[in-house]
């Protein structure tokens, strides 16, 4: 199977794009493998290829279609949606905006294209704090995940106001800080990274606390030998994969997102075989332009100019 897709992917040009999630058989046929912000980034540069496959989860696909202009995006498996987003509704944003006016709504890139459409600016896990305090104001609404929310609260004054306060990943949300102390014991070597969606209490008893891109750079460069690893299993799986030398410990076995795993090599097959309507990833003429917007201002963080104010008339 591996070699049939390998070779229709370079007949049909087509690029894959493989969340750190996503069965590792899933990511050792992937051209990139990375987080969220890792593959907007490749998405937003595919000229040369004739079609994307996004081995992820929807809002992944979307954001990915957005950024990718012409190029055909699909999706393994269009019912792989991510909980999180759906805490977060585009009304919800409206409402935080009404009573909060002024502050601009940071808006997690787990959303839906609509959700994003209401915002001011999207983050990542990798760049919520940048992408805060680029924005140079006394208050920010910020959602759907209220333990990113309060991990950026921990490293910048700016005040920071939930959108949705039982946003929440319920696969960060296993986490257990006694299991954690348990395995620090046990490992009192080993250096903790924890993902900034599980709770604060684990959180707080962390080393680094980062995306999953961080951390799979983290483990790449350090010369520590042992490594507990505080988020979804598909990144424990490759860092086992690709440091064999290193001992790397799931800070939980259980930690799987449902929907990460519903991607398969024969979908992939599948689409690259048949390139079937209902897996083409398409976002509503009227939202594009919006969400490509909130998306670059995303990718501007880093300039000395604030984002929004860059681009006065397209803030809601
Ligand atoms: S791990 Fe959590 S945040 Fe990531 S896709 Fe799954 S449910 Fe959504």
């Amino acid at each position: 199977m591996k070699n049939r897709i390998l070779s229709l992917k370079k007949q049909r040009n087509a690029l894959i794009l493989a969340h750190n999630y996503q069965p590792l058989a899933v990511q050792d046929i992937a051209d990139h493998v990375g987080d969220s912000l890792q593959l907007a980034r490749i998405a937003s540069d595919v000229n040369g290829h004739d079609m994307v496959i996004f081995a992820g989860v929807k809002f992944m696909a979307e954001m990915a279609s957005v950024l990718a202009d012409d190029t055909p995006v699909y999706i393994p498996d269009p019912e792989a949606l991510c909980p999180l987003a759906s805490y977060c509704s585009a009304e919800r944003v409206r409402k935080a905006k009404e009573h909060h006016p002024g502050a601009p709504a940071v808006v997690y890139v787990n959303t839906t294209a609509e959700t994003k459409s209401e915002c001011d600016i999207i983050c990542t896990s990798s760049n919520a704090v940048d992408v805060v305090e680029s924005l140079r104001t006394a208050k920010v609404l910020f959602g759907p995940d209220v333990n990113l929310a309060r991990y950026t609260r921990t490293q910048t004054d700016t005040e920071i106001v939930d959108i949705a306060e039982d946003g929440h990943c319920y696969v960060h949300q296993k986490f257990d800080v006694k299991e954690i102390q348990r395995l620090k014991e046990e490992y009192p070597n080993a250096t903790l990274l924890v993902h900034p969606e599980c709770p604060p209490d684990v959180q707080d008893v962390a080393d680094i606390v980062g995306s999953t891109g961080k951390m799979a750079e983290y483990v790449a460069q350090s010369d520590d030998e042992a490594f507990i690893i505080a988020t979804e299993v598909g990144l424990v799986d490759q860092l086992r994969n690709n440091h064999p030398n290193k001992v790397i410990i799931a800070a939980n076995e259980n930690a799987i997102c449902r929907d990460m795993k519903k991607t398969s090599l024969e979908k992939i097959l599948h689409i690259l075989e048949e390139q079937p309507a209902e897996n083409l990833v398409t976002v509503p003429k009227d939202m594009r332009g919006k969400v490509r917007l909130v998306l670059e201002r995303m990718n501007r963080v880093g300039l000395k100019e604030s984002p929004v104010s860059q681009v006065p008339s397209a803030t809601h």
